[in-house]
């Protein structure tokens, strides 16, 4: 049984290097943290759910004295079947948190001194998926939804993103194949309130038949009064923040086959940027970690597949 997360863990989560060092410093530091953020500090078998458990094999697994199941940290989690110590992935975690900026695989493989990228790269993508869908809550009251092409620098390929974003708060963005009322309909039933109030511009896609009963504006502005008040600015930010973000942690050379699981980051990151910082988003992957139900190569190839987003948050047309 998974605890509902401490609320007071990631409050003291360390917030600067000095402090995560002192404070992780041994796997049993790790191991500690990761029992209170999986078992609210009480470790429970996996089979029969008895709390009369103790461990063995150095710490990382729990036998439990009435069935004699074997329990390990991480078996049912994310990082099911490791064969790295706990230690190494805290340091991941903050590693990716701490930036402000993300973390590229070869920066990662680097600092984490691994043999092969592929190690990177799968460990960049466990923390990816941990990092996506903490949050479902639909975007509302107030929500601006628009577009923008990215990717490609000087290339001819560039790939259209859906962004939504509420008043001064949290965002949405989708890899679409393209933007058509089927398209535009799954976006909003997925992302936005059912009673929200929606601004778009004048694209046709944005209709009765695509936002249902959610009120909805559809400004069309000249770039001259856009200038002088951008009816969906929220969105507008949001974009040129994206570009810049791509742009800067990986020279923008972002292939198609991965945009989803970027976009997820950018929003993960965004989303929390008026939080506790570093120590909270650090707290918030491992509670996710601890969570997240295993995932093979296989899924986490899947998991970074062209326009994914429609795949996972499947939406029965009207
Ligand atoms: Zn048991």
């Amino acid at each position: 049984m998974t605890r509902a997360f401490p609320d007071d863990l990631w409050r003291d989560f360390p917030k600067t290097a000095t402090e995560f060092e002192a404070r992780f410093a041994t796997d049993e530091d790790c191991r500690a943290y990761w029992i209170q953020a999986r078992w609210g500090g009480e470790p429970s078998c996996a089979h029969c759910t008895s709390t009369r458990v103790w461990t063995i094999r150095e710490g990382t697994t729990f036998e439990c004295a009435d069935c004699g199941h074997q329990t390990s940290l991480t078996s049912g989690t994310l990082l099911e079947k490791t064969h790295k110590p706990l230690k190494m992935w805290f340091r991941a975690i903050f590693e990716i948190s701490t930036r402000r900026t993300g973390i590229s695989g070869k920066d990662l493989q680097r600092i984490m001194g691994f043999g092969s990228y592929k190690t990177a790269w799968s460990w960049l993508h466990k923390l990816r998926a941990a990092m996506v869908g903490s949050d479902s809550e639909p975007l509302g009251p107030f929500v601006q939804i628009d577009e923008a092409l990215v990717g490609g620098r000087g290339g001819p390929h560039k790939e259209l993103v859906l962004v939504a974003a509420e008043a001064g708060g949290r965002v949405r963005l989708a890899h679409v194949e393209n933007n058509d009322k089927g398209t535009c309909k799954r976006f909003a039933d997925g992302q936005i309130g059912t009673e929200a109030h929606v601004v778009t511009d004048g694209h046709a896609g944005y209709d009765k038949k695509s936002l249902g009963k959610r009120p909805h504006e559809a400004v069309v502005q000249t770039k001259a009064e856009r200038r002088k008040d951008d009816a969906v600015q929220g969105c507008h930010w949001t974009i040129s923040l994206l570009k810049r973000w791509l742009l800067g942690t990986h020279a923008g050379a972002i292939g198609a086959k991965y945009l989803q699981a970027y976009l997820d980051e950018f929003a993960f990151r965004h989303n929390r940027r008026k939080t506790n910082g570093v120590g909270r988003i650090a707290a918030r992957v491992i509670e996710k970690l601890v969570a997240h139900p295993p995932m093979t190569m296989r899924q986490l190839i899947d998991n970074t597949r062209r326009c994914r987003w429609f795949a996972s948050h499947q939406v029965t047309p009207a």
